[in-house]
């Protein structure tokens, strides 16, 4: 059985109508009267009263709204304003002031713990600049000495001795890069990085960039489709345009497989650059999606087919990419290369071929916005 709520006010209205009645009951027994006269006493009497009580009943409401809505916003974890009651002498009035005395606290703590959360990230940030940076060094000398041993001047090496150096020489590059992006990573959190436009030919870094993974587009037999438009000098910077470019196509060959298709397209569209690479690879997960451009994201499908990642990449090319005035965003299935009928495998049902990413991304036409910074991203050097 469900019990009716009654209404603050509505029990004021009841109690001031029964408090009037028996004050007319009483004047008739005590006082007399005609009918007519004790009629007109009636009216009076319940007017003062519904106006005393609709007066009362509707201050005592509004408090109790206010107080019910703040407390609701409190339980949304907003503690920015107290409540204001005029003349609040009464319990309503205490109840109040315990409320507001209990929203100072809650703002201090939850001050406190921003400020901590604050404290902690900054430290963290710290720790990997600084650790990225003293790692450098030793890796790079690593490096040297592996080249200078392979090379034979420090005596003859034989087969197998080589093998071995090869494998320290890969485990090597993959620490420096990953301590390259960890390095950037924590210049873009810090927010210490420039951005130093010139007037760049961006095909040119387009070509230039597509030429370091010659080798690998070759050995999947990857089929390149490029579709660049002409365009004047734009002012780039022309280190973090070859990171953006070298970390998409690194993984568009990265994730697709042997016979796929990747495309590269150039255009003007209004007032930006258009770029899109799309590929015919394994596609990134749906339900997988909303993290792409978090740090270290790999999605599960991506481990099995390439164990090498750091999975940092796309978060410093959108930082880039957004902090000079474009935009990026993707799109997985890939449905211009999935509908395209050029496609090796177009007579396999859609929903069983490759399922690809495309990547768009705009710079403005009138270049990358400029920005002060004491350091400069060093990833893909
Ligand atoms: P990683 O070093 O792992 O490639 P990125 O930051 O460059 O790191 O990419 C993050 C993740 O996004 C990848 O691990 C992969 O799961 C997904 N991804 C990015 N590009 C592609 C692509 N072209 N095809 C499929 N998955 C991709």
């Amino acid at each position: 059985m469900f019990k009716t709520a009654i209404k603050l006010s509505d029990k004021i209205l009841l109690i001031f109508f029964i408090f009037s009645s028996v004050l007319i009951l009483m004047a008739r027994f005590f006082i007399g009267g005609s009918l007519q006269q004790i009629l007109i006493l009636c009216n009076f009497v319940y007017i003062f009263a519904f106006i005393i009580a609709y007066i009362i009943s509707k201050k005592f409401s509004d408090d109790l709204v206010k107080l019910s809505f703040k407390v609701e916003e409190m339980a949304a974890g907003n503690f920015s304003k107290k409540i204001v009651i005029k003349n609040s002498r009464d319990e309503i009035g205490q109840l109040v002031n315990a409320l507001n005395e209990l929203i100072s606290r809650l703002q201090t703590g939850v001050a406190l713990d921003v400020s901590k959360h604050k404290e902690l990230s900054q430290a963290k940030t710290d720790f990997v600049a600084l650790a990225s940076h003293q790692l450098r060094t030793p890796l790079s000398v690593i490096k040297w000495y592996i080249d200078f041993l392979v090379g034979g001047d420090a005596g003859p090496i034989n087969k197998e001795q080589s093998k071995y150096l090869k494998q320290v020489y890969d485990s090597n590059e993959t620490l420096i890069e990953l301590v390259n992006a960890l390095l950037d990573v924590s210049r873009i959190d810090l927010g210490t990085f420039s951005i130093e436009p010139e007037p760049t030919d961006m095909i040119a870094k387009a070509e230039a960039a597509l030429t370091k993974f010659e080798s690998v587009i070759k050995a999947k037999k990857l089929t390149l489709i490029k579709q660049f438009e002409k365009l004047p000098p734009i002012n780039l910077d022309p280190r973090l345009t070859k990171i953006v470019f070298e970390n998409i196509i690194s993984n568009a060959t990265k994730y697709t497989l042997e016979g796929g298709v990747i495309k590269f397209e150039i255009k003007k569209i209004e007032n930006d650059v258009f770029i899109k690479i799309s590929d015919t690879g394994c596609g990134i997960p749906r339900e997988q999606q909303p993290r792409v451009f978090t740090k270290m994201f790999r999605a599960d499908n991506v481990k099995r087919i390439e164990a090498g990642g750091t999975g940092l990449g796309l978060y410093i090319v959108k930082a880039v990419i957004e902090k000079s005035g474009g935009k990026i965003w993707f799109e997985s299935p890939s449905l211009e290369l999935l509908l395209d009928k050029g496609q090796k495998n177009a007579d396999v049902p859609i929903d069983k071929r490759n399922r690809g990413t495309t990547f768009f991304f705009t710079i403005p036409l009138k270049g990358m916005k400029f920005k002060l910074g004491t350091k400069k991203l060093t990833s893909l050097d």
